[in-house]
């Protein structure tokens, strides 16, 4: 008899794992206690996989073999407690795709907190102007196992990998994995214990060997001690910050890299840049080829996006900026007078560590949430605080107050979902309101 797989939720992790637990002989069966979502239900139904939706039926999951959860399904819901006390294993489905993975292609995984998905997609863009064979996905885009059902056999897979996907890993080992950074995020999930989420980014070097490489950011103040609890057996490079130099250019292995004909902008994005070259570096990317592929590098929308105008000022889409380490890094590359859009839903922010990087360039603080009370007594101070409910009276307000040279960066340090569906939501409506009133 086939053996039993149970997919929980049916989202781009679920549907997919599904497929590819179909392909390779599984009995596979779907449960989503939600709606589920047409796309996905579609995909389940063609490909002939029996799903349920609006309720888990326990008698019939706990008939599986393996289950596979999706990351934002949390181990303290009851259906997961239920599957583990009865001893069947909950693995995620980076974990299910790595065991179908052709074994002779090449793993390059990426976490961190911020900063994930400009370093996949720039050290495929690289990879792949280079003439490698080579998919990006996991976190963004395609699942890893979309990647295997959907695409030929590649030679290299890049990975973005959550914390939440790491949570439920047993075997991966990716050949090159890289923490690029740890701040705190989605404490909720980890116990509030920073501790906790740092562990679960080193779940991504724990099964590596000593011929396998781990990228560091050089952090003594989360890196380092996690490094110390983690055992480590693959060979570690510490990524040392300071070869991003000023952000313009980057120095590895002693060679530098120009940055400044390349879209990419800021500290941050100049050190996504020194782990992207490096894992180039390692699979055989020749140094010229790097340099001119950085510059026709183009990075993904509500990243530090200018929306082109023709009113003398840049205005920044900045949307994803979803934390206060992200908007710290925004407000850093501003090099002038600024209003600063922020505010949504906080995740238990604290806001002293802006300080610094605002202090004498931003003029105009427009809160964008719908309680703006925490954002405006962290900075009163600030020459003028405005508040407003929708991204339209946003980028109204923004106009009215920055002058000719100004820079607008939206970079909210929040989530979105008090006024958005999500960031993409609020960055899609911030920029079409930019095109509509100002451009
Ligand atoms: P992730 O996929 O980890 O969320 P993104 O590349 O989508 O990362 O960037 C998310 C946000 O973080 C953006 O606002 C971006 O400008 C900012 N950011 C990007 N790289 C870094 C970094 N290395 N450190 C801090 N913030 C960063």
């Amino acid at each position: 008899m086939s053996k039993q797989l149970v997919i929980l939720g049916a989202g781009e992790s679920g549907a997919s794992a599904a497929r590819l637990g179909k392909r390779e002989g599984y009995a596979v069966f779907v449960s989503d206690a939600g709606v589920g979502s047409e796309t996905y239900l579609a995909e389940l139904r063609e490909a002939g996989i029996e799903f349920e939706t609006g309720s888990h039926s326990h008698h019939r999951i706990l008939q599986a073999d393996i289950v596979v959860k999706s990351p934002g399904i949390p181990d303290t819901a009851g259906i997961v407690k239920t599957i583990l006390q009865a001893g069947i294993p909950v693995i995620s489905e980076i974990e299910l795709a790595y065991r179908f993975v052709p074994t002779d292609s090449t793993i390059v995984g990426i976490t961190g907190s911020n900063g994930k998905t400009t370093t996949t997609m720039l050290t495929h863009h690289l990879l792949q102007a280079a003439g490698e064979r080579v998919l990006a996905g996991g976190n963004l885009g395609d699942s890893f196992a979309r990647l295997l059902v959907d695409h030929e056999p590649q030679d290299i897979y890049v990975l973005e990998l959550s914390s939440f996907q790491l949570d439920g890993t047993v075997d991966f080992r990716p050949d090159i994995a890289t923490i690029l950074n740890i701040t705190p995020d989605h404490l909720d999930r980890y116990n509030y214990q920073l501790e906790k989420y740092a562990d679960s980014k080193f779940r991504i070097g724990r099964r590596q060997r000593k011929e396998d490489h781990l990228l560091l950011l050089d952090d003594p103040q989360t890196i380092a001690p996690a490094l110390r609890r983690n055992k480590v057996d693959a060979t570690i490079s510490l990524i040392d910050p300071e070869t991003a130099i000023d952000g313009t250019r980057i120095a590895v292995d002693g060679h530098e890299y120009e940055l400044k004909e390349s879209p990419l902008r800021g500290r941050h994005n100049a050190m996504n840049a020194l782990f992207a070259v490096r894992i180039a570096r390692l699979l055989g990317v020749s140094q010229e080829e790097i340099q001119i592929a950085l510059e026709s590098f183009v990075p993904a929308p509500h990243r530090m996006e200018v929306i082109p105008t023709h009113d003398g000022r840049t205005w920044i889409n900045d949307s994803k900026a979803t934390n206060v380490d992200s908007t710290y890094f925004a407000l850093e590359a501003m090099d002038g007078p600024t209003v600063w859009i922020a505010g949504g839903t906080d995740k238990g922010n604290d806001y002293a560590p802006l300080r610094e990087v605002l202090d004498g360039k931003v003029h105009t603080l427009i809160c964008l949430g719908a309680d703006n009370e925490k954002l405006k007594k962290a900075f009163g101070d600030i020459d003028r605080v405005v508040e407003c409910r929708s991204a339209e009276r946003a980028v109204e307000l923004a106009s009215e107050y920055a002058a000719a040279g100004d820079r607008i960066l939206l970079s909210p340090a929040c989530a979105s979902f008090d006024l958005f569906k999500n960031y993409v939501d609020r960055g899609d409506q911030f920029r079409a309101h930019v095109k509509r009133i100002v451009a």
